[in-house]
């Protein structure tokens, strides 16, 4: 078991969070199996130090919701070269504020506040939310 809490001091000096915990839920389940079993049986982990955290969108995260005012924001979901809406799969966006994001862009539209079928050069060089090269989740188009 030695060898396991020399790994574990090793693997600690790595900056990955993901293993951090688990070094930590291991650590603390190994106090737990060493006070009352013997060193050689297999530890029982109560939580899973693999299971990933939770994804959640851009704007839940920073609580933001778009309206059709902040044509800046909105221009962030729409292509620089035809003005294209882009789908949940490019913008990593929840099912809800994806909804939200589209009907704001048209009604922008329709008050002549955004542009159709192109961006505001003055935004092009915004930091991006997204990476349209790079979609969140590949599509079949
Ligand atoms: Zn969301």
């Amino acid at each position: 078991m030695a060898w396991l809490v020399r790994n574990i001091a090793e693997i600690a000096k790595f900056p990955l969070r993901e293993t951090r915990r688990f070094i930590h839920v291991a650590a603390k389940n190994h106090q737990l199996a060493s006070e009352s079993q013997d060193d050689d049986l297999p530890i029982t982990l109560e939580e899973n130090p693999f299971k990933k955290p939770r994804k959640i969108c851009v704007l839940c995260k920073y609580n933001v919701e778009p309206n059709y005012k902040n044509t800046r924001l909105l221009s962030q979901f729409q292509s620089s070269y035809t003005g294209r809406i882009y789908g949940r799969h490019i913008t990593g966006l929840c099912k809800a504020k994806q909804e939200r994001v589209e009907r704001e862009i048209l009604k922008a539209q329709n008050c002549g506040l955004m542009a159709v079928y192109n961006k505001n050069p003055k935004w092009m060089h915004d930091p991006k939310l997204f990476d349209p090269d790079h979609p969140f989740r590949y599509h079949k188009y």
